[in-house]
């Protein structure tokens, strides 16, 4: 029988709510007595530190991590009949974001190390309707932003980045986020760092790209009842900032951990042959899952459940294939990476709270089993 509550969770949001249950409660008590439910200053103090945090002049909160990319994306100036490139290999979202501005999503392979968009497959995909390139940091894995920075210089494309798994990601010691026209982070619940609900948020160097995303994410205010563009109501609330506000002083230490973590897996399965996450050079990954491929994926997990360890398969079936996209026009052997990788990836539990004996457990199971 599988184990319904694993002993080792994959992640432990619970141990980490117990921590800080005394400061989000108080923080909660203040946005409730303050009455600022729907943006104002508690949304506006979280933009303001998690801005800084990243080292980007503006963020703006959203309602979660889709509308994030949807509204970068939008203020970047896509819109009906753009291509916009980025790859299958993926959570649904980054391409869901595309498609409801009715653009169209162009797919390309990943590298197999990083699982991060291939730059030297892009140049073939650009067309004269390409309008801008989604590098997903996936896994919390940084791209090689100096060679997609490169390539939208060389075509005029815009980057907005999907940053959904990486907070605090960094690329040659900068911020993920920042290397394009805006960044879109979620605040998902068992991101790096969660809400206890939806949020998202947009960050931007540029003044009007944010300005825009503001008054798209608000109803097109010019002021209270008058609206120049047609707009939406995918604000960010002041109980979730509040929270996040909290959570976001213990993210520079919860990150440091889950780099540990992975070097402790990584110093465990790496001399048993298997393929581990490989970030480029000069990047600080922040290992928003720890994914390791395996040829025997069924026989791994049963073997992980009937030990009450948890684990997850990131993803499944790559975007390309997906019955939702099917007419988007590809098919089985599109991109041949990022399909074996869909067939082999499995990932073993990541988190802040995750004690050393547990990582030890979990690698023994781990390796009496899989096989690489
Ligand atoms: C989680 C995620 C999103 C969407 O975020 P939500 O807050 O769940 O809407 C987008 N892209 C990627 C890569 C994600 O992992």
């Amino acid at each position: 029988m599988p184990n319904r509550t694993p002993n080792i969770p994959i992640i432990n949001v619970e141990a980490q709510h117990q921590k800080l249950r005394a400061e989000i409660l108080q923080a909660l008590e203040d946005v409730f007595d303050s009455r600022a439910y729907i943006q104002g200053p508690y949304v506006q103090a979280f933009e303001t530190a998690f801005a800084s945090q990243h080292g980007v002049t503006h963020a703006a909160g959203c309602s979660n991590g889709t509308t994030a990319l949807s509204l970068a994306l939008e203020a970047a100036g896509v819109g009906p009949g753009d291509e916009v490139i980025t790859t299958s290999y993926t959570f649904i979202a980054t391409a869901e974001s595309i498609l409801h501005l009715g653009a169209i999503p162009v797919f390309v392979d990943i590298e197999p190390g990083t699982y991060n968009i291939d730059p030297r497959l892009i140049r073939q995909a650009i067309t004269p309707r390409t309008k801008a390139i989604v590098p997903v940091h996936l896994y919390g894995t940084p791209c090689s932003m100096d060679s997609l920075q490169e390539i939208a210089e060389q075509n005029d494309l815009e980057i907005v980045e999907d940053c959904a798994q990486a907070h605090l990601a960094k690329f040659k010691e900068q911020a993920v986020g920042s290397f394009g026209r805006a960044g879109s982070f979620s605040f998902y619940p068992g991101k790096n760092l969660g809400a206890c609900g939806d949020a998202g948020m947009v960050v931007s160097n540029d003044d009007e790209t944010i300005w825009r995303v503001k008054k798209l994410l608000d109803h097109g205010r010019e002021t209270k009842y008058l609206h120049d563009i047609v707009g939406y109501n995918r604000r960010m609330d002041g109980m979730q900032a509040a929270i996040l506000s909290v959570k976001l002083r213990y993210l520079e230490d919860w990150t440091a951990r889950r780099r540990e973590i992975a070097a402790f897996y990584d110093a465990r399965l790496k001399p048993a042959g298997f393929q581990v996450i490989e970030p480029p050079e000069n990047t600080e990954p922040v290992y928003h899952l720890y994914v390791v491929q395996v040829a025997n994926r069924d026989e791994t997990a049963a073997a992980l459940s009937e030990n009450g360890i948890g684990f997850g398969i990131h993803y499944p079936t790559p975007l390309h294939v997906q019955p939702s996209m099917q007419t988007l026009g590809y098919k089985t052997g599109s991109f041949p990476v990022t399909e074996s990788s869909a067939d082999r990836v499995i990932s073993l539990p990541m988190c802040g709270e995750l004690a050393e004996e547990s990582i030890d457990r979990v690698c023994q199971v781990f390796t009496s089993i899989a096989q690489p």
